[in-house]
């Protein structure tokens, strides 16, 4: 069976939770499962590179029934081989690479050229979504926060603040209505100009950022993706209305659409110290209307 020559096309960073495609290729893989490509999905897959949004729960359904999609990971299809997840050796948007989301399931696999309906378990990706933008907003504020503990000019994030968040983060796992994010502050961000002193008090980071984002909720704005194209390998990115200023982070994930969804989000901190440096974990609470 051919592998499909063009990425998967994708619904979901506008919002879809249902998609109405055709059954592309199937592929074996651990366990008994299938991985099963489509030529268009609603269904976000776990991100290779960049693994903090979790997949979708959901289904698809084709005439030979319906069944759960246990998980969906993004691929890469290169000399006639299928790398999925972990296997994937190159970034997405790797030239001589075709891109797709793989949709696991388990039992017989459908044929391919059937029609498959995606249909995405809406309560779980709005929750996700909400941790999602939360996540990206918490981050922001939390540059404004820290702005004063640099010593020297550093690169700076798309509100123009130092970029503690991109320069120091170690991993980012974002959940329902929460998200963690976990930052390594060791001799290369001192050297960059970071005075760690000021990670004595993290409570009083905690305060300054939580105020931004109280204002910012207040305040509604509009939140969206912008991108080139459908496929999966165009550059997708984060906008967000912040009162008179607009953010824009590259992001693979799914979203609310505007601020005024949410009633409140929220940040603690806490740091610990590690070999060789700190280490600062933020969790993130968001509750929506
Ligand atoms: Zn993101």
């Amino acid at each position: 069976m051919p592998l499909p020559e063009t990425d998967t096309l994708i619904a979901y960073p506008d919002g879809a939770t249902t998609s109405t495609g055709t059954v592309l290729h199937n592929e074996s893989i651990d366990g008994g499962r299938t991985a099963v490509i489509l030529d268009t999905t609603a269904f976000h897959p776990v991100d290779t590179a960049w693994p903090d949004q979790p997949a979708d729960r959901g289904t698809l359904t084709t005439g030979a029934g319906t069944r759960p999609i246990l998980d969906a990971v993004t691929g890469g299809i290169h000399d006639g081989r299928l790398h999925l997840g972990a296997d994937l050796p190159v970034r997405t948007g790797t030239e001589g690479w075709t891109f797709v989301v793989a949709h696991i399931i388990e039992g017989s696999p459908p044929e391919v050229g059937a029609t498959a309906d995606v249909r995405v378990d809406e309560g779980y990706r709005a929750a996700l979504s909400a941790g999602h933008t939360a996540c990206h907003l918490a981050a922001l504020a939390l540059d404004i926060a820290l702005a004063d503990a640099w010593t020297k000019p550093a690169p700076t994030d798309s509100l123009g603040n130092p970029a503690f968040d991109s320069l120091a983060i170690q991993r980012s796992v974002i959940g329902e209505h929460r998200s963690t994010d976990i930052y390594r502050i060791g001799k290369s961000l001192r050297r960059k100009g970071f005075n760690p002193a000021v990670l004595d008090d993290p409570d009083a980071i905690a305060a300054t950022a939580n105020q931004h984002l109280a204002a910012w909720v207040a305040a509604g704005g509009k939140v969206g993706i912008e991108r080139d194209a459908p496929a999966l390998s165009a550059r997708r990115n984060w906008t967000c209305e912040l009162g008179l200023e607009s953010a824009r982070i590259p992001c693979g994930g799914t979203h609310l659409t505007n601020l005024d969804q949410f009633a409140s989000i929220t940040v603690a901190l806490t740091v610990v110290d590690v070999e060789g440096g700190r280490e600062l974990t933020m969790n993130t609470s968001a509750r929506t209307r």
